[in-house]
């Protein structure tokens, strides 16, 4: 769907979307369930999926997929780069990389290109126990 057509925001989807915005740890569906049922205690874990899709789909958040883990959501969607913890999946924002980064060609390997992703990894500070574990 264009993104002028987006779906008119439900008080349920507009407390979801208001959640992920105040988070920087890019939470799983499940972890952002823990945080919204705080604020609406009877919503489920399958209308928080849900709402996740259609933001997803109207282009108000990113889905980020990493492979057979979880997927994450972010609501900020200026071009930004991430760091992802080797030891329990924790990604934060970094800051952007030095310019030009010059991804490859178009059309590279015969490819349609839609998109590239820049990946740093490391060892968070609560697992290299410099830091309480937070969540948020
Ligand atoms: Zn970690
Ligand atoms: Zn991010």
């Amino acid at each position: 769907m264009a993104p002028n057509r987006r779906r008119r925001n439900t008080p349920q989807r507009a407390t979801i979307l208001a959640a992920l915005e105040e988070m920087t740890t890019h939470p799983t569906a499940t972890e952002l369930y823990a945080v919204v049922r705080e604020r609406l205690p009877h919503i489920s874990l399958g209308t928080v999926y849900r709402n996740l899709e259609v933001l997803r789909e109207d282009g108000r958040i990113r889905r980020m997929e990493y492979g057979s883990a979880d997927a994450r959501f972010d609501a900020c969607l200026e071009p930004h780069d991430h760091i992802r913890c080797t030891e329990c999946g924790a990604v934060r924002d970094m800051p952007p990389a030095g310019r030009p980064f010059a991804p490859a060609p178009a059309h590279a390997a015969g490819f349609e290109v839609t998109g590239y992703r820049l990946e740093y990894y490391g060892v968070c500070p609560a697992c290299n126990g410099e830091e309480p574990r937070g969540t948020r």
